[in-house]
């Protein structure tokens, strides 16, 4: 369901993701600066409009940052790190702007209806943080449960034939490719009644940065022992497609617990 989501999020964006040093807005922004500068240092301008321009060639960056990240997609955890701190910015320079301009009305140098502006953009700077917000949730989600079999992979190498606790594999006839998925949903859904919680259908960003081939690997964001993890743990048993049990490795802590459909991950070549 939240792969889904983010999907979704993703359609209806609909932005292609620009590169931060050739966004318009921000060649736009840094050719005003030097415009000011010129005139700043030439005494034709006050210095307080140079630091206005340089606000807004920051703020012309953090919203190439978002355009690239919150509706991009496939993010790893640094470029979601990134996208956060950008919504975060264009949020806190809004609010700042509000202030000014609410102190201005109090002071009776500008009329109330003036705070309309800054207050439209105020609210939009905090939907698009709610929504940057969301998205670091589910790569820092997706990120626990690579780091789970990243754990596995590490502790199999180190002692293999060890038994695992947190760690249960099926084998079933060991086979499954990505095609065999819409029926593993498809049967969910008639279930539940709704989406299967994919976080991770094949290869993610979060992966590689991992140095994992999850290429034609799911990972499914199901508590295993809640009811839905137990019947998608049954389905799998069933029609024997292999698959792992990643369990809470702190209990009571929703750390990377999961359904992983599909061989163990591999690591990739160039990652060691
Ligand atoms: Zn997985």
């Amino acid at each position: 369901m939240r792969f889904h989501t983010a999907l979704i999020l993703l359609a209806a964006a609909g932005f292609a993701g620009a590169q931060t040093a050739s966004d318009p807005e921000v060649a736009d922004a840094r050719a005003a600066i030097e415009k000011v500068r010129a005139l700043v240092e030439a005494g034709a301008a006050p210095r307080l409009q140079l630091q206005k321009a340089e606000e807004a060639l920051a703020d012309a960056r953090d919203a190439a940052i978002l355009r690239k990240t919150v509706y991009g997609r496939d993010l790893d955890e640094a470029q979601s790190e990134d996208m956060l701190a950008a919504a975060r910015h264009r949020l806190e320079r809004r609010q700042k702007a509000y202030e000014g301009a609410m102190k201005l009305v109090d002071a009776g140098a500008l009329a109330r209806p003036a705070l309309d502006a800054p207050r439209q953009e105020m609210d939009r700077a905090a939907k698009e943080y709610g929504l940057a917000e969301s998205r670091a949730a589910l790569v820092r989600e997706l990120a626990q449960m690579a780091n789970a079999e990243q754990a596995f992979s590490a502790s199999l190498y180190a002692a293999p034939g060890e038994a695992r606790g947190a760690v249960e594999r099926h084998d079933g006839d060991g086979v499954f490719d990505m095609d065999m998925l819409a029926g593993v949903e498809t049967a969910f859904e008639r279930h539940f009644g709704k989406p299967l919680p994919v976080s991770a259908a094949g290869d993610t960003a979060v992966h590689r940065a991992l140095g994992f081939d999850h290429r034609g690997r799911v990972d499914v964001a199901l508590d295993p022992d809640a009811p839905e993890g137990e019947w998608l743990r049954l389905y799998l048993t069933v029609k024997r497609i292999p698959f792992f049990v990643f369990r809470q490795a702190v209990p009571g802590k929703a750390t990377g617990a999961h359904i992983h459909i599909g061989s163990a991950s591999a690591r990739l070549a160039s990652g060691g």
